[in-house]
């Protein structure tokens, strides 16, 4: 995410901190670079002009302030973060509810923008809160538009209220009269209403979204927007405030290479917050959209706190319960307890993804974009071929018994040995840990919350990106995997 602009941020201030004491001129360099920074990533010049400016006024005047000595490049780091949370849009605002619902919520924005996949992720949004929402399917225009709504409620468990088929047939106005009437009737108590849009601006499209809007009265309109548009999105965006008008913003695609022009911008440039950040293609890829998660990640020190939220979210529940009187019983760390590991950790979306909130990511880079995700379906693969008691004792692993899993799992031996090593390492480790002593080669605080953190054995079966944070390998004494086993356990 913006990763061209983060690493310019990234070595403007890396030079400001290898200085001893600041002078006026090197505020006056590094504002130049922040400038082209931006310039680059496609955000509006005036909204440059004014961000630069004000950055520079304020640290010159620190500098004044701070004597030598002091840490002026981190006031000066401080001084530019809390300018760009700023131009994030501070505080973001949250959906406000209807006092008498249903809350109605339209979908808005071009054709392709995302609106229909966001339409599933919103009212899942919703549904985990405890509210009920409904679906309505008023985009009768974009081929497959209604089947593709349908689809999307189906995987998010939500029902559409979709009456016409849609590809030009069916009055959308109607669709979404009649979708409100339902959902007052079926006591669905938010409504969210996906519109047509089109391949550019244009009049026909303001006039449709316009009669939605005068027809249902929405308690929000959220513009949706692709977020790879740069500023092409702000134009749109201000097209659509004048021709319809909306109340906050959602970015989608910034899973993409987004350059960080129509996140930067549009909050200046149309007055509204942004409100909610899509990812992916999937369900799960979407969160409320925090400025000052944005503006870290944008400085290079990662999403911890969204990382914490998404660990304890997928650790969470019954499973995690269980694995924790496991060990407060004091019972080992199985190929079991990795398997529910694994999916819980694919829960919280790609490693890529993972690995990208950490601080410092930026220079992790090479490496998390080399992390193989199919690392993940393989080690699962190998452990589905393993019986019941093989999880649990994988002492008993003995060299045909690695022949079979090897062939049920479609890979090689080599790889079932190499999976049982680190899996051994890592069951180690968690000994140590639960006697007390932090085991060498242990990941450096994930900044995880209590009961959310990742055992050791997440990492154990797959090669993680740092090899340093892998559990150190053992010497082999036996070529026979059946032997090294056993000289293990000895
Ligand atoms: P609509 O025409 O506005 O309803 O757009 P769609 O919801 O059909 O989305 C257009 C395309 O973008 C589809 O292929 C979606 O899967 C994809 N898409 C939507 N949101 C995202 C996102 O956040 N990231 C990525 N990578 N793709 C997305």
């Amino acid at each position: 995410m913006f990763e061209s602009l983060g690493n310019r941020f990234s070595n403007a201030f890396a030079s400001l901190r290898s200085r001893g004491k600041l002078s006026n001129s090197d505020i006056s360099n590094v504002c130049q670079e922040i400038r082209q920074a931006l310039l680059d990533a496609d955000v509006a010049l005036s909204v440059v002009e004014g961000f630069v400016s004000r950055i520079e006024v304020e640290a010159k005047a620190a500098l004044v302030d701070l004597q030598a000595g002091s840490n002026q490049a981190q006031a000066i780091f401080e001084i530019v973060n809390q300018a760009l949370v700023e131009l994030l849009g501070s505080q973001a605002r949250r959906v406000r509810l209807a006092k008498v619902a249903p809350t109605v919520i339209m979908l808005a924005g071009l054709q392709g923008a995302g609106k229909t996949t966001l339409a599933g992720k919103l009212a899942k949004y919703f549904a985990d809160l405890g509210d009920t929402p409904i679906l309505v399917a008023s985009d009768l225009q974009r081929p497959n538009a209604v089947t593709q709504l349908q689809v999307v409620g189906q995987n998010a468990g939500i029902p559409v209220f979709a009456p016409q088929p849609g590809n030009g047939v069916g009055n959308p106005v109607e669709v979404a009269r009649e979708g409100i009437a339902f959902a007052k009737a079926k006591l669905h108590n938010i409504v969210i209403v996906d519109t047509a849009g089109r391949l550019g601006v244009d009049e026909e499209l303001m006039q449709e979204a316009k009669d939605i809007r005068d027809a249902i009265s929405p308690d929000e309109i959220l513009f949706v927007v692709d977020a790879m548009t740069g500023q092409d999105a702000v134009r749109t965006a201000q097209a659509f405030q004048d021709g319809v008008g909306f109340d906050g913003v959602v970015l989608t695609k910034l899973d993409g290479d987004a350059r960080g022009g129509a996140a930067l911008s549009i909050v200046t440039q149309t007055g509204k917050p942004i409100m909610f950040a899509s990812t992916g293609e999937k369900l799960a890829d979407f969160d409320l959209f925090h400025p000052d998660r944005m503006a870290s990640r944008i400085l290079g020190m990662g999403d911890v706190a969204t990382l914490a939220e998404q660990a304890k979210k997928a650790f969470s529940g019954e499973g995690a319960a269980k694995m924790e009187e496991k060990f407060a019983r004091g019972d080992d760390f199985t190929l079991e307890d990795f398997l529910e590991q694994i999916a819980a950790m694919s829960k919280m979306g790609s490693m890529g993804k993972i690995l990208g909130m950490l601080p410092g990511a930026g220079a992790m880079k090479k490496q998390i974009e080399n992390f193989d995700e199919s690392e993940i379906v393989r080690t699962k693969a190998i452990v589905q071929s393993m019986t019941p008691a093989e999880r649990r004792d994988p002492k008993v692993l003995n060299g045909s018994r690695r022949a079979r899993i090897a062939a049920g799992s479609g890979r090689q031996v080599s790889e079932v040995n190499s999976l049982v090593e680190r899996f051994t390492g890592a069951q180690k480790m968690m000994k140590q840990m639960r006697n007390g002593k932090v085991p060498a080669g242990m990941p450096a605080g994930m900044g995880l919350p209590p009961g959310a953190a990742l055992p050791p054995g997440s990492f154990g079966g797959m090669s993680a990106p740092n090899k340093g944070n892998q559990p150190p390998k053992k010497k082999s004494r036996s070529g026979n995997p059946a032997k090294r086993a056993l000289e293990e356990q000895g």
